[in-house]
């Protein structure tokens, strides 16, 4: 089959891509790609793959998925590349004058579906004036639109994000915002407990276990959106008094002076995006996307009046009060913060077990850690017979772990650095293998051909053919298996680095948010997202290992488990000493 200008084959690749920015005015991956693929189907195109861009700015060429677009053409067989509009693909013309150029050294046409379409000159021409225009439209854009939310701000109009906050829903105008009340009920209940003196982590289980979605959806909640609800003041009403010294005078003249209002504020923070691309040694490109976030001076921010989400203001008050006092749950008894297995013996690798003494007098216990294993199964069974005083080693544990999260720059080192000795340790020998097992299929292609000219020509047998090929499909299996699990090897960096990325980010956010009022649970929970495990030495020295993943581990499970490489969030090898404290334990 020919493409549409009688040379190529009739196949297309369709690509689509959103900036962060088009995910914002509801420019989506699904529309672009479902657009692509009716062009194709009425033009008869064989659609030989759909690649997708999310979050990726045009003004870059390197984005993962059209450097997989121009690899796949490179591999030959592509007619065509299929975009939507130009800008999906570039808005600079250099780049598309580039791309366009490169494709058809391999056959292949690059098209957009708003492009002026032919091979003449003209055409040429309109693209790359096209494309000229809209590289100095996009600053100027990006400008208006900044100035153009802060005047709706000032307007009293909801500026538009990716998510409403939990409970509420965008008007279709996007200009404001309602309450959903079924998702609302879920807002207050967050309060209530907040109120009643629950820590974030108790909060969380609690949504997770009755399946509570976050505003976007996801069934897994972070305490940092759980903070971030708890101080979002869309969820404070406030009565038009107490709205008349905050609100700009623009935005009191719509509101119905009976009624009360949260408070959305506009423009507290800044976002500033780059995204780079490196060559790491092993040749493989590394894509980073960082960000920095700028605190903007109060006079500067605007309150935006929301409609009242009729959560009553003392129960948001009181767990924000709640939420502020430190203080240990009556009730639950204590929480051990190196339990569940952060705690383990250097012994015999059994996670560490708390122990009370009886009550005194005046109803004081002293609480300790010991191996489990040998505290069960007798002294034989581990060196180890240390005792830790938890008032001793927590709060150690705590201030060296703490100040490693407040210092979100040193953190973002480490993880690049785990993620670099990952890379390190993956790079030498696939490569080796790589090419063992593509050399061995091209060997076993090789050896086909020679066994049916073998058989062609009278020297095998029709059944010795079979024989042979048989034998053939096997070792062809052998060779796609590990070539498949060196590919997947290589996805569970890619992986990592996506974690690495969420976690820093969130870990950015509380160490500014307040490190300090964490709760025991909280800590406790932060030490099991981290992999953070204090290693009790039979000698008498803690040390900290720490891997950074945000693992879905479970405590029962992991409890008086010896250490086994399965059952760590990252491989062993990843799990290095961040520091040893080195607290002289009671010794029995
Ligand atoms: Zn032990």
């Amino acid at each position: 089959m020919q493409g549409i200008n009688g040379h190529g084959p009739k196949t297309a690749i369709l690509y689509a891509r959103v900036s962060s920015d088009d995910q914002v005015r509801g420019y989506s991956l699904d529309q672009q790609i479902g657009t692509l693929r009716g062009w194709a189907a009425r033009e008869g195109y064989e659609v030989l793959e759909e690649i997708r861009d999310e979050g990726w700015s045009a003004a870059y060429l390197e984005r993962p998925g059209l450097d997989r677009v121009r690899d796949m053409v490179e591999a030959g067989g592509v007619g065509m590349v299929l975009a939507q509009d130009a800008d999906r693909i570039t808005r600079d013309p250099g780049h598309r004058a580039f791309l366009d150029d490169d494709f058809e050294r391999f056959g292949t046409r690059l098209v957009a579906l708003d492009d002026w379409g032919d091979d003449s000159h003209e055409g040429e021409l309109l693209k790359f004036l096209k494309g000229w225009v809209s590289k100095g439209e996009r600053l100027k854009i990006a400008e208006r639109s900044r100035r153009g939310r802060r005047e709706k701000a000032l307007r009293g109009e909801t500026v538009g994000h990716l998510t409403a906050p939990l409970g509420f829903a965008y008007t279709p105008d996007k200009k404001a915002l309602v309450v959903v009340p079924e998702r609302m009920a879920h807002a207050e209940r967050i309060f209530e407990m907040a109120a009643e003196g629950r820590a974030l982590l108790h909060i969380k289980k609690a949504l997770e276990r009755n399946g509570v979605p976050t505003a976007r959806g996801k069934q897994t909640w972070s305490l940092g959106t759980l903070h971030t609800i708890l101080r979002n003041d869309v969820y404070r009403s406030r009565d038009i008094e107490e709205l008349r010294a905050i609100l700009p005078p623009g935005a009191m003249t719509k509101l119905d002076p009976e009624k009360r209002y949260g408070v959305w504020w506009y423009g507290r923070q800044r976002h500033h995006q780059k995204q780079t691309v490196e060559f790491g040694a092993d040749g493989q490109k590394r894509y980073r996307r960082g960000s920095r976030t700028e605190d903007l001076p109060r006079e500067q921010w605007v309150a935006i009046p929301v409609p009242d989400c009729s959560i009553p203001p003392h129960v948001v008050d009181a767990a924000r009060t709640a939420r502020y006092e430190y203080r240990q749950p009556a009730t639950t008894g204590y929480v051990w913060q190196l339990s569940g297995g952060v705690m383990r013996c250097g012994g015999c690798g059994h996670a560490m077990s708390g122990v009370s003494s009886v009550a005194n007098k005046d109803g004081t216990r002293r609480r300790y850690y010991r191996c489990h294993h040998r505290a069960r199964n007798g002294k034989h069974t581990c060196p180890n017979g240390n005792l830790y005083r938890t008032n001793k080693i927590e709060p150690e544990v705590w201030e060296k772990v703490s100040g490693l999260l407040k210092n979100p720059e040193r953190l973002l080192i480490g993880i690049e650095r785990m993620i670099e000795e990952r890379r390190a340790a993956l790079r030498g020998a696939p490569t080796r293998e790589h090419e063992h097992w593509r050399a061995d299929m091209e060997k076993i292609e090789r050896m086909r051909g020679g066994y049916l000219d073998q058989q062609a020509e009278g020297l095998i047998s029709m059944s010795e053919l079979k024989a042979k090929l048989a034998r053939l499909d096997e070792r062809r299996e052998t060779a796609e298996r590990e070539l498949g699990k060196l590919a997947r090897q290589q996805e569970s960096i890619a992986e990592l680095e996506r974690d690495a990325a969420a976690l820093a980010e969130r870990f950015r956010f509380e160490a500014r948010e307040g490190l300090d009022l964490y709760t025991p649970e909280d800590i406790h929970d932060a030490y099991r997202a981290l992999g953070i495990n204090a290693i009790a030495h039979p000698d008498g020295n803690v040390e900290l290992t720490g891997s950074v993943f945000l693992g879905d581990i479970h405590s029962d499970s992991v409890r008086s488990q010896p250490i086994e490489r399965s059952q760590r969030p990252l491989s062993t090898d990843a799990m290095r000493p961040l520091f040893t404290v080195t607290p002289p334990p009671e010794s029995r």
